[in-house]
């Protein structure tokens, strides 16, 4: 693993298992945001789509927990239905998203409102989507403060100012007037992020923030977002298909593959001591580190029938004859906060195959073999239909 993809041991976390990479006191506290078995489908055309099926994760105040997995892999689906941002219909959310110690699932749509862009505030890959192109940015972050405040016309004027001098646009009072298409690209993410932090949310989602931005603007962003979350003392929730950021700003990861959580570990654990075989492969496919792979063999499962049993036996090496029976592993105990959904950690397979990389016991695997052989499932619709619902 090259420096860059490390996270970086030398802070305060190594003051103790007790402590996040912040140096603060690891979560015995209640959870800000609790997932619970939530589950979004879609009807298509081709049958109904499980974008996000059985997935529970937690936010703690002040943390930050990267959702990570391929594209398509439900990450996005499952950010915006925390708000119920996914439409209905075509879409359909089930499960508990209790926030605050409020199930946001029995809110009605005025009082989730309230919420969406108050408490949590969602930022988006394009900014250029999030910005009304014939307004002014200093006056859309203005509204913004007024929609969630009391604030007066000049004092929401002069909090946008504020933001964006805070965000890094210089001379904001003078860019206040200027409307979106006299930003450059990391600039206007700069802009959407001052707009999220109008209402001083607890809890950012981010879905990968930048993506659309070119290499130095993208560190710039991330260390705005981390600057922002100490200052702001919110949670942050980033959606990435990326681990070099996950490396650099997570707490806690939760990978998702095919609409299931595979694993959830604190980040040191996650790198240093990666479970699961989706994260082993995703984590070989960084530069530098494992076999340098330019990606995983093989493709998401097709949406509308995924495979019984573990949804990545199809491209797993490791895959039983039972990994394609059944349903998904549950998230088994791998150490310290760290959940694992693969037989092998069920208590009478032995995990090492996994962890020091040996050879199954089985000959051979038939339908992960010709999944492999193929490149992936027949029909090639797959990865069109999951990267539709992760758009
Ligand atoms: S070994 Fe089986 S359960 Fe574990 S990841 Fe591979 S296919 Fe899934």
């Amino acid at each position: 693993m090259s420096d860059r993809d490390a996270p970086d041991r030398d802070s305060p976390a190594d003051d103790g298992p007790d402590r996040d990479r912040h140096g603060r006191d690891a979560p015995d506290r209640e959870p800000l945001l609790s997932v619970r078995d939530l589950n979004v489908s879609f009807r298509t055309e081709e049958g109904e789509v499980r974008a996000v099926d059985g997935v529970s994760f937690e936010v703690y105040p002040g943390e930050t927990v990267c959702l990570v997995g391929e594209s398509g892999s439900g990450k996005t689906v499952t950010g915006e239905a925390i708000t119920r941002l996914v439409k209905s219909p075509p879409g359909e959310i089930d499960g508990e998203v209790v926030f605050d110690g409020r199930n946001l699932a029995d809110l009605s749509e005025a009082k989730l409102r309230e919420i969406r862009g108050g408490r949590i505030a969602h930022v988006f890959q394009n900014p250029q989507n999030a910005l009304n192109p014939v307004y002014t940015v200093g006056w859309q972050i203005a509204e913004a403060v007024k929609l969630h405040s009391d604030a007066s016309k000049t004092e929401a004027r002069q909090r946008a100012i504020d933001l964006l001098d805070r965000v890094g646009i210089p001379e904001a009072a003078t860019r206040f007037g200027d409307y979106p298409h006299e930003f450059s690209g990391g600039q206007k993410q700069r802009v959407v992020v001052a707009q999220a932090l109008a209402a001083n949310p607890d809890l950012l989602v981010a879905d990968e923030p930048t993506t659309a931005l070119d290499v130095t603007i993208q560190a710039q962003i991330l260390r705005l977002l981390a600057e922002l979350r100490e200052e702001f003392g919110m949670a942050v929730l980033l959606i990435t298909h990326d681990l070099s950021v996950v490396a650099e700003v997570a707490d806690r990861v939760v990978v998702v593959y095919a609409g299931k959580v595979m694993e959830t570990a604190d980040v040191y654990d996650l790198f240093e001591n990666p479970a699961h075989p989706y994260t082993r492969a995703l984590l070989d496919c960084l530069p530098g580190r494992g076999s340098g792979a330019r990606g995983i063999p093989g493709r998401l499962p097709d949406p509308t029938d995924p495979p019984d049993g573990c949804r990545f036996h199809p491209r797993c090496p490791y895959a039983l004859p039972e990994c394609g029976e059944g349903a998904q592993p549950p998230l088994y105990e791998f150490g310290d906060d760290h959940r694992v959904s693969c037989v092998y950690y069920d208590g009478s397979h032995d995990p090492s195959v996994v962890t020091e990389g040996g050879t199954p016991d089985r000959d051979s695997h038939p339908e992960r073999d010709r999944g492999l052989a193929d490149g992936g499932p027949e029909d090639g619709l797959a990865d069109e239909k999951w990267e539709a619902d992760d758009a």
